[in-house]
């Protein structure tokens, strides 16, 4: 089924917009064995730190209640870390909801979606889904966003997308580039920012642009690297006009176990460097056992790695889940590469075992 943005917007319809399957969610590959290896949806086995699972067992009790203090109250606690008015972050249930309301409020007929590719496909299947249509942009050569060509791309575009760091190839797009897309981009149009991963890498934030009045949505999540990704807690970070224009999108009620358990992980000094050197530690020893093994691989700052097993990735995808690891998607672009999510270092230690036998 395809709709117009028109006819979604005539309806009121933005309900089934969410439930559509053409929005399935994009790791979701059926279900997965009790004991699995599950490095196919970039989830972060450290799993909720232990003040976060204090805070939702507290919440879970009173679960006869609202809580509708929780969401804001997490959200003015992040915009706060990050010197911004509270008024600059607004509480979601993960940031897959403001990423489609981003594409419902920003583009339409004739200002489509500008995407990388590879990329995060999400956004684009929401265009594609809406009619806005999407157009793909190839990465550069070092794997960044080609800004200059997605600039390039339509006379009239609603939304760029940016991932920083990319998914699924884990590598970053200069911050100079960035903010000469925001100097370039015709007026009207919006970036998204997508940085889900930004914890990962020492890579600069973006917030300050959102302080400087740019026309900029950027996306955090609690999914990756707090553990968060079944209790659902993300934020979007933008000028208050840009967050009233999602607000108007979906019905707004946000889970409790998920938003105190987000702003108890805010308040964990040294949460989120002690967790980027764990996994980096163990890419960097996946790395180098790969590079030892002269098999080739896209070097990432992210919980994930681009691998080139030299035939089609989906016949090793299910070779390997056949032993019981099962690993992420490969991409149109780059259909010999397999993306394997950082698992704990007893993880990978089976994936190499069973990676060597089947590749
Ligand atoms: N953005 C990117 C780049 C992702 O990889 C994901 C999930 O894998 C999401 C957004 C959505 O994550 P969530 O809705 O769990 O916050």
């Amino acid at each position: 089924m395809r709709l117009s943005r028109r006819a979604l917007l005539g309806t009121g319809a933005s309900l089934p917009f969410y439930n559509e399957a053409a929005l399935a969610q994009n790791s979701d590959i059926g279900p997965i064995p009790e004991g699995a290896v599950r490095l196919n949806a970039n989830e972060n086995p450290l799993g909720p730190c232990p003040q976060a699972l204090e805070a939702l067992h507290a919440a879970a009790r009173e679960g006869c209640r609202y809580f509708f203090d929780a969401g804001p109250r997490m959200a003015a606690l992040l915009a706060a870390q990050e010197d911004l008015p509270s008024s600059c972050v607004a509480p979601f249930a993960g940031s897959s909801d403001p990423l489609h309301r981003a594409v419902l409020a920003f583009t339409g007929k004739g200002r489509p979606l500008i995407t990388a590719d590879p990329g995060y496909e999400s956004p684009g299947i929401a265009a594609e889904f809406t009619g806005a249509g999407s157009i793909r942009v190839p990465l550069t050569k070092q794997w960044a966003h080609d800004v200059r060509a997605m600039l390039k791309a339509h006379p009239t575009p609603g939304l760029f997308y940016i991932c920083n760091p990319n998914n699924p190839t884990g590598t970053t797009t200069p911050r100079g580039d960035i903010e000469w897309l925001l100097a370039n981009k015709p007026a009207g149009a919006v970036l998204l920012l997508d940085e889900a991963y930004i914890h990962l890498c020492a890579e600069p934030r973006a917030t300050d642009l959102v302080a400087a009045g740019k026309d900029l949505v950027i996306l955090r999540t609690f999914s990756k690297i707090y553990g968060m990704a079944g209790l659902r807690a993300g934020v979007a970070i933008a000028r208050p006009d840009l967050l009233g224009r999602l607000r108007g999108f979906g019905v707004g009620f946000l889970p409790s176990t998920g938003m105190v358990a987000a702003e108890a992980s805010l308040k964990v000094p040294n949460l989120v460097p002690e967790r980027r050197q764990i996994i980096a530690a163990i890419r960097n020893d996946l790395s180098g056992w790969l590079t030892a093994r002269k098999i080739g691989f896209i070097p990432s700052v992210s919980n994930k790695l681009m691998i080139d097993v030299k035939r089609p990735g989906r016949e090793v995808a299910g070779a390997m889940a056949a032993q019981g690891v099962y690993i992420g998607r490969s991409w149109p672009a780059l259909p010999t590469h397999v993306r394997v999510t950082i698992g704990t270092q007893a993880e990978m230690e089976r994936f190499k075992q069973v990676f060597a036998k089947v590749v």
